[in-house]
């Protein structure tokens, strides 16, 4: 079942790197410093960042860190499915810690990407078209929309 509270304490901060941790550790994947730094950046924020958003935070703790080196990072653990890619646009991927099943409510004025969990479509299947193509991995839903920060502020100019 999924916790409807998908703000992130510290506390689901450190659980989310003992699991990666872990689950690298299943793997064979080497934990090198490095990865953990970027993967605690993902891990931490909800605005699902781009490579470069991660980079600029990282590079506080790390200075000597490359910008190509978060990026080939995010794609590897992206790979081992310890994150996942959001988006398609291949210049601006988006990279989120959230394994779990869940969709996303994405604002068309602002570009933000809020999680959110259904019940009812949590156990929605991939249809036999998707089948057809290939083998499906997950399925995901993104509703578009205006969010309420975008809305209040359009009440208020007006
Ligand atoms: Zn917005
Ligand atoms: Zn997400």
């Amino acid at each position: 079942m999924w916790s409807q509270d998908m703000s992130l304490t510290k506390q689901s901060i450190e659980d989310r790197m003992t699991d990666f941790v872990e689950s690298c550790r299943r793997r064979g994947v080497r934990v090198t410093h490095q990865r953990l730094e970027i993967y605690r950046e993902v891990a931490s924020l909800e605005t699902h960042p781009d490579a470069d958003t991660v980079f600029r935070r990282v590079r506080k703790r790390i200075p000597t860190i490359a910008l190509d080196t978060v990026y080939r990072n995010l794609k590897s653990l992206a790979e081992l499915g310890l994150v996942s890619i959001v988006g398609t646009s291949p210049e601006r991927l988006r990279f989120d810690a959230n394994v779990r099943r869940h969709h996303h409510f994405v604002c068309v004025r602002c570009g933000s990407i809020q999680d959110f969990c259904s019940e009812s479509l949590g156990g929605v299947e991939p249809p036999p078209e998707a089948n057809a193509l290939g083998e499906p991995v997950s399925m995901h839903l993104e509703v578009k929309g205006v969010c309420k920060n975008c809305g209040t502020r359009t009440k208020r100019r007006r």
